[in-house]
């Protein structure tokens, strides 16, 4: 039976690294039948939304997606259909894996760790009080009476909500990856020193659910800005962080640069029973249609697909590629060049087909 999956393209560089993922994983053999829908700018164009429900409700269905990037539009009042989806189908872990690739330049070396990241609350909650207001006046005026510290009268107020259904949520997830992806250690990340209610919950929260978990995978929690600088020094000592929204959004492009940039890490944003396959980049528009990125994120985001979809050998087939393409440093995009004007480096698509060249070797030495 055929995998169904909701492909989206996105927009700016999303069609043309997306089509590329879809290209690589077909080429493993797996069978697919793809649901494809728009969302972004050919959404806009077309239904004066640029997230449509139809692409929701296919999402819905299918429980599984692959989604290129999606230019968020500035002032035009539309939302980002990515934070959107997000919060429509419930992804509430987002889970970004950082690997080293032999051939790709980077400041680390043997790097293979796994951000979980808490995707629905936190300051990313959106619940902002803007300076000058007159709510946001009461409110510092509730909060010195409540709590007599200073707020000077013109703060903005961002509200940080951090709950223990949440929490335990998010770190059981991470748990859950662990013994499903053979990992063998859990680091809870936060900043419980200094904030002592949310910080503090989590720490607690990531406390007792490690603790049905003793023996089976190991667990450490660590403050956040010691993670940061030991994550510089020693990224070999971690293997699977968990944390907050805010400190995974940071951490996860400090992880990213560690390995060599955007244009090799891919994500995944995942609740219950629904999962969207996406690169951390974003839509980079002054790249569009130029067939010139870096396709690698979004195909590593298709090999976590096959992952999730159960297919394990395809998907490891599928890495193998991809690593061999990225070691011999020829068949590259710019960005993994050592000079980003080399003339060498082929664009977007001769890329993803040095990938399913690779494959087809494979494909021909397993079936000998
Ligand atoms: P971006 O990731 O799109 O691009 C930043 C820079 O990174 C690019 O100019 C380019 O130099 C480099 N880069 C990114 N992807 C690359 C690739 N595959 N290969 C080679 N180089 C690559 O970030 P931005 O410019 O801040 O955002 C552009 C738009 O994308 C915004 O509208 C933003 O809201 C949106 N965005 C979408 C997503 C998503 O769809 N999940 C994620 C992040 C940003």
């Amino acid at each position: 039976m055929p995998h169904r999956v909701t492909f989206i393209p996105g927009d700016g560089i999303g069609p043309e690294v997306a089509q590329a993922a879809r290209r690589c994983v077909e080429a493993t053999g797996v069978a697919f039948r793809w649901d494809e829908r728009i969302a972004g700018e050919a959404a806009i164009k077309e239904f004066n939304t640029p997230l449509p429900e139809e692409t929701l409700q296919s999402v819905r269905e299918n429980r599984v997606a692959i989604k290129g990037p999606i230019t968020t539009p500035i002032g035009k009042g539309f939302r980002s259909v990515n934070v959107a989806l997000r919060k429509q189908l419930n992804l509430y872990a987002c889970v970004r894996p950082c690997r080293s690739y032999a051939g790709v330049l980077a400041p680390a070396q043997g790097v293979d760790l796994v951000i979980v990241r808490e995707n629905t609350e936190d300051l990313y909650a959106g619940i902002e009080f803007p300076a000058g207001r007159d709510r946001t006046a009461a409110l510092i005026k509730q909060l010195s009476d409540w709590t007599s510290q200073p707020i000077q009268p013109d703060a903005a107020i961002s509200i940080k909500p951090i709950s223990t259904t949440a929490s335990e949520r998010i770190v059981t997830f991470a748990f859950e990856y662990a013994l499903a992806h053979g990992r063998k250690k859990v680091t809870a990340v936060h900043k419980a020193n200094i904030m002592k209610e949310t910080d503090g919950l989590f720490m607690e929260a990531s406390r007792r659910i490690a603790a049905a978990y003793q023996g089976r995978v190991a667990f450490e929690d660590r403050l956040v800005d010691a993670t940061s600088m030991q994550l510089v020094l020693r990224p070999k000592d971690f293997d699977i962080i968990v944390t907050e929204n805010l400190y995974g959004d940071i951490l996860s492009d400090l992880c990213a640069g560690l390995i060599g940039g955007l244009g090799v890490a891919p994500g995944a944003n995942i609740g219950d029973g629904v999962a969207v396959f996406e690169a951390v980049h974003g839509s980079a528009p002054k790249y569009a249609g130029q067939d010139k990125v870096n396709p690698t994120a979004m195909i590593l985001s298709g090999m976590m697909m096959l992952q999730h979809l159960g297919e394990h050998e395809p998907a490891k087939r599928l890495d193998a590629a991809v690593a061999a393409v990225l070691k011999e440093g020829r068949a590259v995009t710019y960005d993994l060049k050592r000079d980003r004007n080399d003339p060498s480096a082929v664009g977007t698509k001769a890329m993803a087909d040095a990938v399913i060249e690779r494959l087809k070797r494979t494909a021909v030495r397993v079936s000998r």
